[in-house]
């Protein structure tokens, strides 16, 4: 074995197709188990058109191997490359949107238009008369433009549609470019060029890559927002009460200084029944906002229950007196309603339960004693 081998022989096209299989394989794994955990069917082409890209790429191995008959191959070879690569764009659009019937009729009308320009291919035999090579590359040359067609229509009508823009068409470029560089090298030079070849073996493996990275971002990305919702209110966009309450125990835990600050809007139901939910809902954005932009240096902010928004306070700094207050004054001052409101501070040997109930006694006593006032647990 020597290093022309390795990089421009038969050895080099089967490193590369190896390379890309495992590659492969990897996205196979994580888009199987994106379709069997979420049972999308917006997964599933993803996976079928990863299937297709193995048997794809385990056809060429062979074919390097030589065991297979070139001329059976190639239809079947580029019939598998156009399916393939057409699901692959598909999978990618579906990572980001539900697929209507449209997307649906424009990516199987793709594959559809595959079959036609297959008419060509077998036609040519019986109108075109010249060696058997030259009959070989015209029929293969209807499938290699048109997947620069395909190519070109994925460039411009998928990325708007979706995340990481660059990277997508980053890939489509690299894929591009391997197809130009295949087309020299077959009806041009005739394989002959090593630069092109090597050019041929390394730009899969590029494109295979940028494809990896994609799914493999998106994976995250979707996760991220699944733990994201999990641990927040839909509504107000605060933290959840389980996820507050989480944080307030491991302050305590760790014997952290914190105060805990409970606010219980005023008169809200009435708000409800004479202004209509929506409105109501509307407001409740409006308080939740003035929390999170208090809470945001010194603490967080959770909503609670209903109308109810809690803060823990984890800056020492934090003069709670004049933080209550400023809350109590902004929510008067910039939404319809007034919020009554009570704070305490954690003292040794309190529990988290403990130490919110009494935030919430506090509060309770401004509601008993006039509303829209501040009151500090004693
Ligand atoms: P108080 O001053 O004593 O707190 O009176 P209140 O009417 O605010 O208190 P109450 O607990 O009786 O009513 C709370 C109301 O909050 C009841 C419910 O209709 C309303 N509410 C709870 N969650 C939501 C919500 O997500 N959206 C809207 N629009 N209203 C909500
Ligand atoms: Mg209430
Ligand atoms: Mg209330």
């Amino acid at each position: 074995m020597n290093v022309h081998d390795l990089l421009y022989g038969e050895l080099a096209a089967w490193i590369s197709n190896a390379i890309v299989a495992v590659i492969v394989t990897l996205m196979f794994v994580i888009s199987l188990r994106l379709f069997l955990d979420r049972r999308k069917k917006g997964y599933m082409s993803m996976t079928i058109s990863l299937v297709i890209v193995g048997i794809h790429h385990l056809l060429q191995m062979a074919l390097a191997l030589r065991s297979y008959n070139p001329s059976l191959t190639s239809y079947t070879l580029h019939m598998l490359g156009i399916i393939s690569f057409v699901l692959i764009n598909m999978g990618i659009y579906q990572l980001y949107n539900r697929t209507s019937r449209r997307q649906y009729i424009f990516f199987y009308g793709l594959i559809v238009m595959g079959f036609v320009v297959s008419v060509l291919h077998f036609s040519i035999p019986q109108l075109y008369s010249g060696t058997e090579q030259q009959v070989r590359l015209l029929q293969d040359i209807g499938f290699e433009l048109y997947i620069f067609v395909i190519i070109f229509l994925c460039f411009y009508m998928i990325p708007p549609y979706i995340g990481q823009q660059m990277k997508y068409q980053l890939a489509l470029t690299i894929f591009f470019a391997q197809q130009l560089v295949h087309l020299m090298n077959t009806y041009m030079y005739g394989s002959a060029q090593p630069a092109l070849t090597l050019a041929g073996n390394v730009l899969p493996i590029v494109y295979y890559f940028l494809l990896f990275l994609l799914l493999f971002e998106r994976v995250v990305e979707l996760m991220q927002a699944i733990y994201n919702s999990s641990i927040t209110d839909g509504l107000t966009r605060l933290y959840n009460r389980k996820f507050f309450y989480t944080r307030v125990s491991q302050h305590i835990q760790r014997h952290i200084p914190i105060a805990v600050l409970f606010s219980d809007i005023d008169n809200f139901k009435k708000l409800n029944d004479t202004q209509g939910h929506q409105m109501g809902d509307q407001v409740l954005k409006q308080v939740a906002q003035i929390m999170k932009e208090e809470a945001e240096e010194c603490g967080i902010a959770g909503r609670y229950g209903g109308e109810e928004m809690v803060v823990m306070v984890s800056d020492p700094g934090v003069k709670m007196e004049s933080f209550a207050e400023r809350i109590r004054s902004r929510i008067e001052k910039e939404t319809i309603v007034t919020a009554s409101i009570g704070y305490s501070k954690y003292k040794n040997g309190l529990t988290a339960d403990e130490l919110i109930k009494q935030a919430d006694e506090a509060m309770y006593k401004a509601k008993t004693t006039g509303k829209n006032k501040v009151v500090k647990y004693s």
